[in-house]
């Protein structure tokens, strides 16, 4: 049957860039539509970070030995099983060669840049040159220099379907373009307030203090499309949250090391330091919000620096206080009262805290990180929250090979998904930096390669 394209590809970010460039290399004619009036989506903001196994940088950094079964073993191991474990050992097999594709496409990974970036020691964290930006403009040129069509501004509203459930072009209000295969490369959801309430409760709970670090194009426009075919849904309630006291849509990843983190009982519950891939779970699991307890001396000594601006800031601290946005108190009993924490728990927190640090240990949580102890009034108390959605974890469940799955378990024919879009990836933990961004191009190339193929076989 006559069709204007082998592939269309729906969004232009890490994903579905790297969709459109495998598909072209396999022989596909593809054409990718672009809702925003710029390629890129979140992807050109991110760090671009790629979480791999076994791969040259590592090589050449002298971490030998690392393997896709020690990555796999590792994730699952960390999402207690919660995920699909095909797809997560088809994006571990290939993490390393997907890895070195990119490298050879042109994109800059320097080995001195390998580092841990989530949970565990294992170097798998690969920042490329130039960020998530260059990433997309390398496979951008690509798309470019292979002949694979581009529309931007152009929202896709509708997918078409045959009578038989076949997925057969697409539609952006009355007009339609007919192919053989449809990848959805939508991105995530997380600039769509109603989708956040529906499929991300730990997000919506933090109320206005939440906001979404990425492009206005994360709709979820991916899931809806793909539910109007039959598509089915995975990965509830998940994604990356980071840690805020909410005082402006500034992004800082870690908390200082001079804070303790209380609960209701004013009891420590954490280690402050712990990676940000976890802190934002331990919060939720008392209650969605903690207070960050601190005194006169570490609010004078905060000073800026890389990693801290906006919030951990000597006069930002200062003004909040004014402004009664931080608790502040002369004692830790008043301070207690102040921020509705138990009093006795407090004073006890604090006392062994503060023993600790005397001592050079922290018996509790093994912080190692800017301890100090908290002796000096004023006493400041301000209330944290996991409220910044970095990603999405929910969507389109898919099947080893990229393809949509429907509630009879089948692929829906010709529709393949990969990206932020998909569900059944990520679990309750974020595995690190990189670990959004690795699969997206994983998957995008090997969607790429199997919507060609699936388009070659319907040519002959
Ligand atoms: C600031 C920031 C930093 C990050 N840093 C990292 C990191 O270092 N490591 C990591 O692993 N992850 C990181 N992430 C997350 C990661 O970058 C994203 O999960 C990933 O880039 C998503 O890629 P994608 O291709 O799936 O979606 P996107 O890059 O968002 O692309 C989707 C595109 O689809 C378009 N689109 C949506 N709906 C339609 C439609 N109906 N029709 C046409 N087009 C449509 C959108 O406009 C968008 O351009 C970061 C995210 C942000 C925002």
């Amino acid at each position: 049957m006559e069709r204007d394209y082998d592939v269309i590809v729906i969004g232009s970010g890490a994903a579905g860039l790297s969709a459109a460039v495998a598909a072209a290399d396999a022989g596909a004619s593809v054409l990718v539509v672009e809702g925003d009036t710029r390629v890129g989506g979140s992807s050109r903001l991110s760090g671009g970070h790629f979480y791999a196994a076994g791969t040259s940088a590592q090589e050449e950094a002298g971490i030998t030995g690392d393997t896709a079964d020690a990555m796999f073993e590792h994730y699952m191991t960390l999402n207690q099983w919660l995920v699909d474990p095909a797809v997560v050992r088809r994006y571990c097999d290939l993490s390393a060669p997907t890895f070195e594709w990119l490298r050879n496409l042109g994109v800059v990974f320097r080995k001195e840049n390998v580092y841990p970036s989530g949970v565990g020691s294992t170097p798998r964290g690969h920042p490329p040159e130039g960020g998530g930006e260059e990433v997309v403009n390398v496979l951008d040129g690509l798309r470019s220099h292979k002949g694979v069509d581009l529309v931007l501004d152009s929202r896709v509203t509708g997918l078409l379907q045959d009578a038989d459930g076949r997925v057969r072009g697409i539609s952006i209000g009355q007009d339609t373009a007919s192919c053989a295969s449809v990848i959805l490369a939508t991105g995530g959801f997380g600039a769509n307030p109603e989708m956040i309430e529906k499929y991300y409760p730990q997000a919506a709970a933090s109320g206005d203090w939440g906001w979404y670090i990425g492009t206005d194009g994360a709709q979820g426009d991916g899931i809806n499309l793909g539910e109007s075919v039959g598509a089915t849904i995975a990965g509830h309630d998940r994604g990356l949250l980071l840690v805020t006291p909410g005082f402006s849509r500034d992004l800082e990843v870690l908390l200082p090391g001079w804070l303790i983190l209380v609960n209701k009982q004013g009891r420590r519950f954490a280690n402050e330091a712990a990676p940000y891939t976890v802190l934002g779970g331990l919060i939720q699991r008392e209650g969605g919000s903690a207070w960050a307890v601190f005194d006169e001396d570490a609010r004078r000594l905060a000073k800026p620096n890389p990693s801290s601006q906006a919030y951990w800031v000597d006069d930002v601290l200062k003004r909040k206080a004014d402004e009664g946005r931080i608790c502040r108190a002369d004692a830790l009993d008043s301070l207690a009262e102040m921020m509705d924490v138990d009093a006795v728990g407090l004073a006890g927190t604090v006392h062994r805290y503060n023993a600790d640090v005397q001592a050079g240990t922290d018996t509790a949580f093994l912080k190692t990180q800017g301890m100090r102890t908290i002796t000096k009034p004023p006493f400041y108390g301000v209330e944290v929250k996991p409220a910044i959605v970095c990603w999405t974890g929910t969507g389109l469940r898919i099947d080893a090979e990229c393809r949509v799955l429907g509630r009879d378990e089948k692929p829906i024919p010709g529709l393949f998904a990969a990206g932020e879009t998909v569900g059944n990836l990520h679990g309750d933990r974020y595995i690190g930096g990189g670990g959004s961004f690795g699969p997206c191009i994983v998957f995008g190339k090997l969607a790429g390669e199997n919507a060609a193929t699936h388009s070659a076989g319907l040519n002959d």
